[in-house]
């Protein structure tokens, strides 16, 4: 059904569409000029930390304009671009655009905010992935402690040690990673525990569990305690209402990311957003 997230537009294309060939190959051409047009847009959602209430970092997420349909989300055209292979250059775009952000954010006064970028899993196969990466962190000339990368279970377990290798390579370029969506994939933490993963964050399903299901509290419960255990910080996302953020605060959760707080903005809003926050914080001194 139409899911309606401010951030997006509905959904522009029904599932008779969807399985259309022609339809595929025009909605995948006019990505292709999206990506050369300037149609593309990232927005921000900040991440808040539980203890201090301070905005911790953002996760970059994609938007496009397209001229017609108006803003799309990338759960419309992810899947087409995932499996054209344009999700390669998208990605590198995206990573540019996060890096001069980041640039930007500490010139506007926000210095240690962290850009999270999602990296899906094509991208994260492309063979020069790393030497890319490498290539636009040097040129952009950014503090990389502050560069974290997103990544999901399936993307990390088809092949372990190529995983292994890229995550150690980039880690010690000063990049950290999280694992996406926590708890919907197959595998689990111990799979994992051999990747350089500082941050895990839990599927917004689970969150918005709580309070339905007693499984989503145990399940929330749990892995939080076996990530802090292995030395991993925990992200829950989807956090939409007061009942939710009580229960991750009981349990450490050490940040949160939702609509509670704040929805994914335009970057001029973000600055505006983390301008008001730290007018409110001075006041409160
Ligand atoms: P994700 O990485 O799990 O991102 C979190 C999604 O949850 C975002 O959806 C965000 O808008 C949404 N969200 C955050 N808080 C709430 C809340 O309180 N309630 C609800 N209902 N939703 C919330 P969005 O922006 O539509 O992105 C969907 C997915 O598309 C992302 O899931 C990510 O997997 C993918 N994506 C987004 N940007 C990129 C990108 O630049 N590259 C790649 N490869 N994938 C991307
Ligand atoms: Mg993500
Ligand atoms: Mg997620
Ligand atoms: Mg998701």
């Amino acid at each position: 059904e139409a899911k309606r997230d401010p951030g997006t537009s509905y959904r522009f294309y029904d599932r008779q569409l969807h399985i259309s060939a022609g339809y595929q190959l025009r909605l995948e051409a006019d990505l292709r000029s999206a990506l050369r047009g300037k149609e593309l847009e990232l927005y921000y959602q900040p991440r808040i930390d539980l203890a201090t209430e301070e905005v911790r970092g953002v996760e970059c997420l994609l938007r496009w304009n397209h001229p017609e349909r108006g803003l799309v989300g990338p759960d419309e055209f992810i899947p087409v671009a995932e499996r054209s292979g344009l999700i390669v250059p998208i990605g590198y775009w995206v990573i540019e655009q996060a890096c001069q952000r980041l640039r930007e954010s500490a010139e506007l006064g926000f210095p240690g905010l962290v850009f999270a970028v999602n990296l899906s899993f094509r991208q994260f196969h492309d063979r020069k992935m790393t030497e890319t990466i490498f290539r636009i962190i040097f040129n952009a000339n950014v503090d990389t402690s502050l560069l974290e990368l997103e990544l999901t279970e399936s993307a990390m377990m088809h092949d372990p040690e190529y995983a292994q290798r890229c995550l150690r390579e980039l880690n010690q370029l000063g990049i950290s990673f999280a694992l996406d969506d926590f708890g919907t994939g197959f595998s689990s933490l111990t799979n994992l525990q051999h990747l350089p993963i500082s941050l895990l964050k839990i599927d917004k399903s689970f969150v918005q569990d709580l309070g339905h299901s007693a499984d989503a509290e145990h399940i929330i419960r749990a892995t939080i305690s076996l990530a802090h255990s292995l030395q991993i910080s925990v992200v829950a996302e989807g956090v939409e209402n007061e009942g939710q953020l009580e229960f991750l605060r009981q349990q450490h959760c050490d940040e949160i990311q939702g609509y509670y707080y704040a929805r994914p903005m335009p970057w001029k809003d973000l600055v505006q957003f983390l301008t008001n926050r730290d007018q409110a914080a001075c006041l409160e001194r």
